[in-house]
């Protein structure tokens, strides 16, 4: 049996990224991954990379009939779907290639097989039977689609995101249960591609975690370009024909029945704890399976970290790269990281950036606070790019400082990263405006809306 300074469990975005900090400062590291050819987690091989890689291309089919009415002549005949999902492919195996060779090269021992704790300081691989000791672990293993109470996924009709990547065509009509990130950037993909979306939310609207007004603009487009869209609604039973299925809802218009070729259910993410022993790691989780850490990721075992989605933090990936340098700083003994406020992206059309404090938690925690708005049409860039919808929602203190923004529209996924180093090094409005931001540019809406 070998030993390990660190056992990291889970190649995912946090553990990869843990393996190489620790593994450049000098630590003995073990890297174990339970899927083969998975490294790089769920972000890489059935999350960010490839959904954003899809949506990159559906874009560029709505973006076409703008630039059309400028004069760029031509057509599009079609849409290759496998094309699109062997080039991701290989964009995924690239990406993958190259995290592997820097992880080999600075010594991080791989393995592959299941994780179970046998003792507080002993994993058993599953399938190798090989049993491996370490002073500290990083507990890394992410997330996995929540079930929905009625509807059963099949991989066939009813289908988590992960089914999404090995469809084999688009299909006619899809039903998509959830309103969240991942259902709206799905929902947008596959309108575009001509399916008859129909997106189904539980909660009153969608995007239900973003300011209410962002939500209101991208329930607005979706609905001029044909999605449908039901908010306060639930699936209450299904029945599956040869090639359908068939789903009754509660909605505001009463009950609905309709058929789909395709379900896809996007309700969130639980945390991957369960079937890994963790009781034997005397690792305490909570009620919904989540880790508990301290501030610096500590579990309830102090020689055992956990980062990523398997803790109560945002579901994201640069949430789980963030936490990994915190726990490997924690471990080299390093100075602690400051927090920093996390950016929220969707890339829907228009696109989401949100970060720090919104307009609904500052109302519902009785904070004083300041609004300037603008909206995209009043400028330049916008229009040039094909799409002026949107705004920008700035929000700030008495003294002026940023406590958070909402912004949807072209690139806001982008431009929101500006508002995130502002709010971290608490620049007020006044710093900012006296800054000379570049023209025509999308990043002068941030400037212009703090100018009012
Ligand atoms: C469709 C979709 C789109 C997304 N888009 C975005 C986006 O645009 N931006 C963003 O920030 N986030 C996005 N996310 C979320 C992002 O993918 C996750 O937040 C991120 O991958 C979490 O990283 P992680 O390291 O915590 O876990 P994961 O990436 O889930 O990796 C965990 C790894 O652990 C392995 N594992 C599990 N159990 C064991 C075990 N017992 N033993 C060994 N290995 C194990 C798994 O196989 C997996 O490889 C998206 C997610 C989905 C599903």
């Amino acid at each position: 049996m070998e030993k390990f300074d660190i056992c990291i469990i889970g190649a995912g975005p946090g553990g990869y990224k843990a393996a190489l900090i620790l593994a450049k400062n000098g630590k003995k590291v073990c890297l174990v991954e339970k899927k083969e050819y998975h490294i790089g987690g769920t972000c890489l091989n059935e999350g960010c990379i490839p959904a954003k890689n899809f949506l990159e291309s559906s874009n560029y089919i709505k973006k076409f009939s703008y630039f059309q009415n400028q004069g760029v002549q031509g057509d599009i005949k079609g849409f290759d779907f496998n094309c699109l999902k062997e080039n991701t492919k290989t964009l995924i195996d690239t990406l993958r290639g190259g995290i592997e060779k820097k992880l080999q090269s600075n010594n991080v021992k791989i393995v592959y097989g299941k994780a179970e704790f046998l003792s507080e300081d002993e994993i058993r691989v599953e399938s190798r039977g090989e049993t491996i000791k370490a002073d500290k672990f990083i507990i890394a293993t992410g997330s996995i689609s929540r079930k929905h109470p009625v509807l059963e996924f099949d991989s066939k009709m009813i289908l988590s995101s992960d089914d999404i990547f090995s469809l084999e065509d688009i299909p006619d009509s899809l039903l998509i249960v959830g309103a969240g990130a991942i259902g709206c950037e799905f929902a947008d993909f596959f309108n575009a591609l001509g399916s008859k979306v129909h997106l189904c939310e539980f909660t009153p609207s969608i995007l239900p975690l973003e300011d209410s007004d962002v939500s209101s603009i991208v329930q607005k487009e979706f609905k001029k370009r044909g999605i449908d869209i039901d908010t306060s609604a639930n699936v209450i039973s299904y029945k599956k024909t040869k090639d359908k299925v068939e789903v009754v809802f509660e909605t505001k218009r009463g009950k609905v029945v309709k058929s789909y070729d395709k379900v896809l259910v996007s309700i969130g993410r639980i945390p991957n704890t369960s079937s890994m022993s963790i009781d034997n790691a005397k690792v305490q989780i909570d009620e919904k399976g989540f880790i508990e850490t301290d501030f610096s990721l500590k579990t309830t075992n102090s020689n055992i970290y956990a980062i990523g989605d398997v803790t109560t933090s945002a579901a994201l990936a640069h949430v789980a790269y963030y936490e990994a340098k915190k726990a490997a700083y924690d471990i080299l003994g390093f100075k602690a990281l400051n927090d920093s406020v996390v950016p929220n992206v969707v890339f829907t059309s228009p696109q989401v950036g949100s970060v720090g404090k919104n307009e609904r938690y500052l109302k519902s925690n009785d904070m004083e606070y300041d609004v300037k708005k603008l909206f995209l049409r009043t400028l330049g860039m916008p229009k040039i790019k094909g799409d002026d919808s949107g705004f920008v929602k700035l929000l700030f203190d008495k003294k002026r400082k940023l406590l958070g923004a909402s912004m949807v529209g072209y690139d806001m996924t982008e431009i929101i990263n500006q508002v995130m180093i502002c709010i971290n090094t608490k620049l007020s409005l006044d710093d900012i405006k006296s800054m000379i931001f570049a023209h025509p540019t999308m990043s002068e809406s941030f400037y212009k809306a703090i100018e009012g």
